[in-house]
């Protein structure tokens, strides 16, 4: 099987700009500002061991995943950096599962905080949590409003270490500031009602990519940068901040070569029709690799560094290209759709833009059948 690895369609991943993404994101914290690298789906579909071990030793300090699987792979890939599992859990067989594999959970209900320390009941030692607070995302935590009473909760419940306290912003990629800024004043109120209580502040996190470009002050103790790493921006008027390398390339093979005659359907539908005689080469990938079938009669690729058209329906496994400016295009040819060929790039912000989406999707999409290779 590995000798056909890279016989149709396969990522490739450049370390040495992740590594160089996460040296850059650094210059701008503070010595005092830790690194959280989000890797979760499977690491934004760049490969977590890889990313992982990439962004450990450039210097990020702390792993963030979404699942409890997604923690597993890492420990068993031998990685002993803590790791903060970011999506929700609450049941006594996932808390056995974290503490197992030394995963922190997040906690967001007393519920949540009742159950987790009863489970440990019969242990002789306190297990790390983050708890969350809900500033305006609406989706994981306690209300800001009780996040003061919800800490001394679970700083008086047995077997539970406050690790730290962290909320998650809406809005931190909109120009708009108005809504990153009332996020924030809940977060300064929440933490100020939590240090009246007389509790020791623990680690305080806040900032995603965005944040973490724009605004030092939302800091803390630690960043928690997902997008950035993949040499991404969240939004344009956040490019100035740093330089950023993409670190994804998605790549395939043309597989078959044919001329067809003008007024040939291409394709499921046949929703291109040639306008002359051309030259079409079938290229190795499609959706069920990730591609958007959306992009279909969209989408440009890279051959030879020039940009080709692609026509007709992406299909499942297969994508057709108009490449009758390439007479001699041959078999097994390297065909780029998302990266760098000569001078001309696709980014995944390209797609996007033409799919109405975010970037974050476009990464997430890469399926496991594509082979990912570290270069
Ligand atoms: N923090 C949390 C809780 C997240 O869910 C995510 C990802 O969505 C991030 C940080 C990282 O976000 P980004 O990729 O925008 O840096």
């Amino acid at each position: 099987i590995s000798s056909m690895r890279c016989d149709r369609a396969w990522v490739e991943v450049d370390v040495g700009a992740i590594a160089q993404n996460v040296r850059e994101i650094q210059h701008l914290l503070s010595p005092k500002t830790d690194l959280m690298a989000v890797i979760k789906a499977d690491a934004y579909g760049h490969g977590a061991v890889t990313v992982a071990q990439t962004v450990l030793q450039a210097g990020a300090k702390w792993l963030g995943v979404a699942t409890i699987p997604e923690g597993i792979e890492l420990r068993e890939a031998g990685i002993t950096a803590p790791v903060q599992v970011l999506g929700a859990t609450y049941t006594p067989d996932q808390l056995r599962a974290m503490v197992r594999w030394r995963l922190e959970p997040t906690l967001c209900t007393p519920k949540q905080a009742f159950v987790f320390s009863e489970t440990l009941s019969d242990h002789a030692y306190s297990v790390p949590v983050h708890v969350k607070i809900d500033t305006g995302m609406s989706r994981l935590g306690a209300p800001w409003q009780e996040a003061a009473e919800f800490v001394q909760l679970v700083d008086r419940l047995p077997h539970l270490e406050l690790s730290s306290i962290y909320s998650h912003l809406a809005t931190a990629d909109s120009e708009d500031p108005t809504v990153m800024q009332l996020q924030h004043q809940r977060f300064q109120t929440a933490i100020q009602q939590v240090q009246e209580t007389g509790i020791a502040l623990p680690r305080l996190h806040f900032a995603n990519s965005a944040a973490t470009l724009s605004d030092r002050q939302l800091h803390y103790d630690m960043v928690r940068v997902g997008l950035g790493i993949y040499g991404l921006y969240p939004a344009p008027h956040l490019r100035s901040r740093l330089k950023l390398q993409p670190a994804l390339q998605v790549k395939a093979r043309v597989t078959h070569i044919k001329a067809i005659s003008a007024g040939t359907g291409v394709s499921y539908g046949h929703r291109y029709i040639a306008d002359r005689d051309m030259r079409i080469a079938v290229v190795g990938i499609g959706y069920a690799d990730g591609v958007p079938r959306n992009l279909s009669n969209q989408m440009q690729v890279l051959i030879r560094g020039q940009q080709v058209r692609q026509i007709g329906s992406i299909t499942m496994d297969q994508t057709m290209l108009d490449v009758s400016n390439i007479p001699d295009l041959e078999l097994g040819e390297v065909v780029t759709l998302l990266g760098q060929d000569g001078n001309n790039s696709i980014t995944a912000d390209d797609w996007a833009d033409k799919l109405g989406t975010i970037s974050w999707e476009i990464l997430c999409g890469f399926k496991h059948r594509l082979p990912r290779i570290a270069v």
